[in-house]
């Protein structure tokens, strides 16, 4: 079953990772305990266009009590709710059913960055295909043992706070107003951003994406707004120590109002229920109810640890917001460093490219755990000749990569066009296309 005995394509041997060391990880894992995961939730309604999913029972693999993950998310529904309920009922599955079975702990994590994409794609296609308006935010968290992974569309937000005192940020802020970025590429996509124009020449508001008027960049459903508000997410994954740290998670009515470091801090000490109701309570009382508010706190400690004391004092740089990670890292190996370092954060994974070409890509070695003849979006089950690179494009066939996986089937070939840019065959609508 190993990669190894595998005859015909060349393999790259240096990329495996040698059995002594997957055996020695095992057992580390062992010896670590896993920690114990406890949540609060609150919210105070304006619009009813928050929703949240708290699942704390998920199997890796089926039938195996031992094998759990947690799930928290937000979802900020606009312009309706369909988007935002449609997310939270078919999002977690989507995302399964695009990680290979017979995967290890180890293999499973590393699998999960490119599964959140697949799975957010295929639920904003699927939910577009029902026809309906509306759109919606997702910052969907899973906690696999000390591993946090988190994977955020829109402005709603992940924050950690470690057992160290340090703020890290986990989710991308998509709003046009601050991401310059996401301007580029919208506005290169064939989207128009500008501010609200009340007719006598002022120019009001947040950034906004026209036609549709929306602030933000990407976010799923939305069909009415463009393709180029896609619904590709913003991917991290961190490590925590095994002295384990808080999330705070929350829809944009809570950071309109409070920074990262005001929200960890005026929860301090209180155990999650308390902590989530202190958050809204906090931005409520400082803005008023603008907006829907809504928050999810998730405790990661140490079993013997679960008495929520305040964190140390000590430590320099605590509460200040850390953008230590570096900016991009297609570091696929990044989980087969060892664990010698129990007490900093980890940076295991992260990417936020809105090209698929570049996030359904893998370098890692399970690669091959991934059916080639499986549509790396949908899923669907394809003849060899049916499947598309998902490094071709229309006006690109002789590139070589054609002949190189992960394949799209025709249909989200043709929708990882229009989110690009460059669709051509939309009934008609082909002028225009040649801002290329
Ligand atoms: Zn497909």
């Amino acid at each position: 079953m190993s990669a190894s005995t595998r005859n015909g394509q060349h393999q790259q041997h240096q990329n495996m990772i040698p059995l002594g060391e997957l055996l020695k990880r095992e057992a580390d894992d062992e010896k670590v305990e896993n920690p114990e995961v406890t949540h609060g939730q609150a919210n105070h309604s304006k619009k009813g266009e928050d929703f949240t999913m708290v699942k704390t029972d998920c199997e890796r693999l089926t039938g195996d009590g031992s094998a759990t993950f947690s799930v928290f998310a937000i979802f900020d529904g606009h312009n309706g709710t369909a988007a935002a309920t449609y997310t939270r009922e078919n999002l977690l599955n989507n995302v399964l059913g695009a990680i290979p079975s017979d995967l290890n702990r180890h293999e499973w994590l590393a699998a999960l960055p490119r599964a959140l994409v697949a799975g957010f794609v295929k639920t904003d296609k699927d939910f577009q295909e029902r026809g309906q308006t509306s759109g919606t935010t997702v910052t969907f968290v899973i906690v696999d043992g000390w591993v946090v992974s988190v994977a955020s569309v829109g402005d709603s937000r992940c924050v950690l706070e470690s057992a160290e005192g340090s703020i890290y940020l986990l989710s991308a802020d998509h709003r046009l107003d601050c991401n310059e970025e996401e301007v580029q590429r919208v506005t290169a996509c064939g989207g128009e951003v500008g501010r609200l124009n009340t007719g006598g020449g002022a120019a009001i508001g947040p950034l906004r994406c026209w036609p549709g008027g929306l602030c933000l960049s990407r976010s799923i459903g939305d069909m009415d707004v463009g393709e180029f508000i896609v619904p590709v997410p913003h991917v991290k994954q961190v490590q925590l120590s095994t002295a384990g740290g808080r999330l705070i998670i929350s829809s944009d009515g809570v950071w309109d109002a409070l920074s990262p470091e005001a929200a960890v801090s005026g929860c301090h000490g209180m155990p999650p229920d308390t902590a989530a109701a202190k958050v809204v309570k906090d931005a409520v009382q400082y803005k008023g109810l603008r907006d829907d508010t809504t928050c999810i706190v998730v405790d990661i400690l140490p079993p013997e640890k679960v008495e929520h004391p305040a964190p140390p004092s000590k430590k320099q740089g605590k509460g200040v917001l850390k953008s230590i990670f570096r900016k991009r890292t297609s570091d696929s190996h990044a989980l087969e460093k060892d664990y010698s370092e129990p007490d900093v954060v980890k940076e295991l994974y992260e990417e936020g490219s809105a090209m698929l070409a570049e996030r359904l890509d893998t370098n890692y070695p399970l690669s091959m755990a991934f059916k080639l003849f499986t549509c790396a979006v949908c899923q669907l089950e394809m003849k060899p000749t049916e499947g598309i690179s998902v490094h071709a494009s229309s006006s690109d066939t002789a590139n070589f990569c054609l002949w190189r996986g992960p394949f799209l089937c025709s249909s989200c070939l043709s929708k990882k066009e229009a989110m690009e840019g460059k669709r051509v065959s939309d009934g008609g609508s082909s002028s225009g296309s040649a801002s290329e």
